[in-house]
């Protein structure tokens, strides 16, 4: 079974990896004429007219402060990118606060390949942030490697940590003709969604598809089958999708973390009893995958009911 590919995805970089430890090569890259700099400030990414702004060295006087404090994310179309995080109150001069948006705002806003540039840019920016010092001694931490090792200045310690990514699976449970959807009570009114929640140490997938389900609703699920993967990057995610066969169905909200979870046939959501997540979540593209696995309308001619129906799980 194959879905489209979720946001936050597909951003058309190709990383060259192989050039985070050549500094000379990275030196090189970030002195070409033709590269671009793509600006995080305070988490938010710089937008002008619906296009993401990345932006000539000229317009960024903190790029004269080198590659070494940036991040390389690689080159599309050819331009070497780099992303810059912007410390500060204010943005630099020249660069409004209102130009700087929040990703889930853009998300809808930009093209698909630009979400995913600015969801790769801002995650690198916020994980170095987030990473300023040592774990283990506590000194302060330098980036190294193109941006993707913080290192820590301590050279008796010289603890290295890499970029972090947080699994979660997202499952859509489906038990004959219906499919098991949660609300939270956090979410818009009438929002229903797939089960999903973080994988722990020392459990598979499976095993984390299995105990999430249980401990949401009840419901004990017999196989659980990958269907696709999505950067979520609120702020680190990466959203496991699964498709699993319920063999219970008394539901139980065992943990409390949903306030109400049903079961709701395709015909129950024709009829909108409830309110989807939005189609950029990989949520939707689980519901859609089971959804149009019988014929008659497709989910996606429901889609522009929802197209701006407020923000994502996550
Ligand atoms: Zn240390």
């Amino acid at each position: 079974m194959s879905i489209n590919r979720p946001a936050f995805s597909g951003a058309g970089i190709e990383r060259f990896a192989g050039l985070r430890q050549l500094p000379e090569a990275l030196a090189a890259a970030w002195a070409e004429s033709g590269t671009r700099f793509v600006p995080v400030w305070q988490s938010r990414c710089l937008v002008r007219d619906g296009f993401v702004v990345d932006c000539r060295r000229e317009e960024l006087e903190v790029v004269s402060a080198g590659y070494e404090t940036m991040v390389f994310l690689g080159r599309r179309e050819g331009r070497a990118l780099f992303a810059v995080g912007l410390r500060g109150e204010t943005p630099p001069a020249g660069l409004p606060p209102s130009a700087f948006i929040g990703l889930r705002e853009i998300a809808s806003q930009v093209s698909e390949a630009d979400a995913a540039l600015l969801a790769y840019a801002r995650a690198m920016i916020l994980w170095q942030e987030r990473h300023r010092h040592c774990g283990v001694c506590g000194a302060p931490n330098q980036p190294a490697e193109g941006g993707f090792v913080m290192v820590c200045s301590d050279a008796a310690c010289a603890q290295r940590c890499f970029p972090r990514i947080d699994p979660a699976v997202i499952v859509l449970v489906h038990r004959g003709e219906h499919c098991l959807l949660g609300r939270q009570a956090s979410w818009p009114e009438g929002r229903f969604s797939t089960i999903a929640g973080f994988v722990e140490p020392g459990e598979s997938l499976e095993e984390a598809v299995v105990r999430e389900v249980h401990e949401e609703t009840n419901i004990e699920v017999a196989d659980a089958s990958y269907i696709a993967s999505q950067p979520w990057p609120f702020p680190a995610a990466l959203m496991l999708g699964f498709h699993a066969t319920a063999c219970s169905s008394d539901i139980r909200l065992n943990d409390g973390e949903l306030v109400e979870a049903r079961w709701l046939s395709r015909a129950d959501i024709l009829n909108r009893e409830v309110l989807l997540p939005p189609p950029i979540s990989i949520a939707w593209r689980l519901i859609e995958s089971w959804f149009d696995q019988v014929p008659g309308p497709r989910l996606a001619s429901l889609a522009s009911d929802w197209r701006n129906a407020g923000s994502p799980r996550g």
